[in-house]
């Protein structure tokens, strides 16, 4: 891994460089809160955010995506019918890139490779920016707070100068050619080392720290607790839809009105849903918010640890504010917190 410094100041050349070449999005305001969105300039950038609304998982994986068209008159079958746009998603914070790291297990790692999820990612370049957590944010109790990988360049803010982390061959010569950057110095990794611990410092304290959490899963798979969780939602699929870890989704086939031609569309789908597990001849394996809630909070804090050595849940903290019932994974700390789980804190 390489490492730069850069003065504050040279940013808007580098995006300025990007925008040549790639669309650039980035996060911006809009109303109260902040969403990643194309720029135009590098003015609309507001790397001071906290936390987006939703995360950038829709550039990888758009909530609704064209895979092909047919026409069952001239027995046509399209290939994939959407342009894939080279792209940059700049000012992404760690758990977001920790969740890409996780959608590319997830979708890019086993015996069938995710062509539309390959496409977009091959064509798009990522670069993150160091943050401050926010009340909700719990990234740090699942290592998620520092990304080792997923990026092309990562931006660490070290007051008046950025140390820049670079492991792409192209985003590298982008920066090099378009901005001054300099030896890191003794003091520049002082810096670093002073913002990472003050990072660190600023989590939230009343969120517990529960060790074996996966183990713990387990144990009270049968707790009425779950009732009293799963009771309590609306199937509104908010927490889904912000995740920047749930992948699954439904495909359909639309039918133009002439009844011969079509597309095929995948769409988000969420485990909350009612219909989520239903198949043909009326069963459903997960009737009730119990179950659904459950094997939501399953598969985030055991299953995926299970099969892929590490949570499904980055701990972006997105769910909690997204959630109108208050039904997240932090509830479930304090849950084993109640039954006596250790606290590492
Ligand atoms: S489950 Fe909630 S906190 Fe965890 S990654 Fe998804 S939105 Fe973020
Ligand atoms: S857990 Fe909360 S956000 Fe998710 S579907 Fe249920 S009510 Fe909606």
């Amino acid at each position: 891994m390489l490492y730069r410094v850069m003065d504050k100041r040279e940013l808007p050349k580098l995006v300025r460089a990007f925008m040549e070449s790639y669309e650039v999005v980035a996060p911006v305001k809009r109303g109260n809160g902040y969403v990643f969105d194309r720029i135009d300039s590098p003015e609309e950038i507001e790397l001071g955010y906290t936390q987006t609304a939703s995360s950038p998982k829709k550039y990888f994986m758009p909530p609704v995506e064209t895979m092909m068209k047919f026409d069952t008159e001239m027995n046509l079958v399209s290939d994939y019918v959407e342009e894939v746009t080279p792209r940059v998603v700049f000012g992404v914070h760690t758990c977001d890139i920790s969740a890409l790291n996780r959608l590319d297990v997830a979708l890019l790692g086993g015996k069938y490779v995710d062509p539309y999820f390959k496409a977009r990612r091959d064509a798009t370049l990522v670069v993150g920016i160091s943050c401050k957590p926010n009340d909700n944010c719990f990234c740090h109790l699942w290592g998620a707070d520092e990304a080792p990988f997923g990026y092309d360049l990562f931006l660490h803010d070290i007051g008046e100068k950025y140390l820049v982390s670079m492991s792409n061959v192209v985003a590298t010569n982008i920066l090099e050619a378009s901005c001054e950057l300099a030896e890191a110095s003794d003091e520049d990794r002082n810096a670093y080392r002073h913002a990472t611990r003050e990072r660190q410092r600023a989590f939230n304290p009343e969120i517990p720290h529960i060790q074996d959490v996966a183990m713990l899963m387990d144990v009270f798979h049968e707790d009425p607790f779950w009732e009293e969780l799963g009771g309590r939602c609306l199937s509104c699929s908010a927490c889904a839809s912000v995740c920047p870890t749930c992948f699954c989704f439904d495909i359909r086939d639309v039918l133009e009105p002439d009844g011969m031609s079509g597309r095929r569309e995948r769409t988000w789908d969420a485990c909350t849903s009612p219909g989520f597990a239903a198949v043909t001849g009326g069963h459903n394996f997960r009737p009730t918010g119990c179950d659904r809630v459950r094997h939501r909070m399953y598969h985030k804090l055991n299953g995926f640890m299970v099969n892929h050595d590490r949570m499904l849940c980055v701990g972006c903290g997105r769910c909690v504010a997204a959630c109108k019932t208050n039904i997240n994974p932090i509830e479930v700390l304090r849950f084993f917190k109640r039954k006596g789980a250790d606290d590492a804190e």
